[in-house]
């Protein structure tokens, strides 16, 4: 049965009557919009099966619809006042954990192991600072996400999210689309949050690929191209094949057909899956030869 918790907002007015100020340096911005929260918890598809990672509860706006649906729920909070009102509030649930510690220091896969397999859902209104390490433990531990469901700065989203070609087309979007699915749901106004924040959001869905979606004979390779290919964005992609593998660049366009006087923010997946199997074979073929 559901139960209805303390709404966020007099969370945070009791905290204000102790003189908590929201930090900006933790990216506390707190939803206020429950129809929005529970629309992010609908698309995680969190169910009474679900054990759900939650990173930084803050006022609880997600937790308190999270423990109304899911199986358990940990959520990781940095800021001791926060963790100690969600804990005074919400500490009836016994399958709600709070955890007061910066979930960046958490062995992942530890807490992860606890939850056995298929593993977990990871929802979170993400503080801007911590985005980019958060998403690269979701990359580390795709083996362990069912699904994440995560609000993020509009931006951020846009570059996940981009298509080939495009400004906002990167080295992080073409790495994400290689382990997961990435939809960009629902845009967030600033004026739905406590403080208001100077941007927009955005809510993302990211789902693990059960298999790969392209064929790569090294995956590691295929990082360093595409990391190698963005790194100066507007040279052609042959400075870049070259400095990877000295004197590679013809015999990369040969085998793939693919022209290297383009740059490389114009190469889809498949693309760079081509290139970097290429420059397995042409290490492969220069190991003979040696
Ligand atoms: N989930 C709440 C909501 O939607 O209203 C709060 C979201 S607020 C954007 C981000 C929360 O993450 C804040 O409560 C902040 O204290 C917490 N936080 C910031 N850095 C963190 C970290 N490294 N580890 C865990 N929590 C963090």
């Amino acid at each position: 049965m559901s139960t209805v918790l303390d709404p966020p907002e007099d969370l945070l007015a009791g905290l204000r009557k102790s003189n908590f100020r929201p930090s900006r340096s933790r990216g506390q911005h707190f939803l206020n919009d429950s129809s929005i929260a529970r629309r992010i918890v609908e698309a995680a598809g969190v169910t009474r099966h679900t054990p759900v990672l939650e990173i930084g509860p803050g006022t609880g706006a997600l937790t308190r619809h999270l423990v109304n649906r899911a199986r358990g729920v940990t959520a990781v909070e940095i800021d001791a006042e926060l963790a100690r009102a969600l804990q005074t509030a919400y500490g009836g649930y016994d399958h709600l954990t709070i955890m007061n510690r910066d979930v960046l220091d958490l062995d992942l896969s530890e807490l992860m192991n606890a939850y056995g397999d298929p593993g977990f859902v990871l929802v979170a209104n993400l503080p801007y600072g911590i985005t980019g390490p958060v998403l690269e433990r979701l990359i580390d531990h795709r083996d362990k996400i069912r699904r994440a469901v995560l609000m993020v700065q509009h931006e951020v989203g846009g570059r996940l999210a981009a298509h080939p070609g495009t400004k906002a087309y990167g080295a992080v979007t073409a790495i994400m689309a290689y382990h997961y699915g990435v939809e960009s749901l629902f845009r967030v106004g600033g004026d739905r949050f406590v403080p208001r924040p100077a941007v927009d959001s955005v809510v993302l869905r990211l789902t693990p690929h059960e298999r790969p979606p392209v064929s790569v004979r090294d995956a590691g390779l295929l990082i360093v191209v595409i990391k190698a290919a963005f790194q100066h964005r507007r040279k052609m992609l042959h400075h870049a094949m070259n400095r990877l593998a000295p004197g590679s660049a013809g015999y990369l366009s040969d085998h793939t057909g693919i022209n290297l006087k383009r740059r490389g923010e114009t190469l889809d997946l498949n693309e760079f899956a081509a290139l970097s199997n290429a420059l397995c074979e042409y290490r492969d073929n220069r190991e003979d030869e040696t």
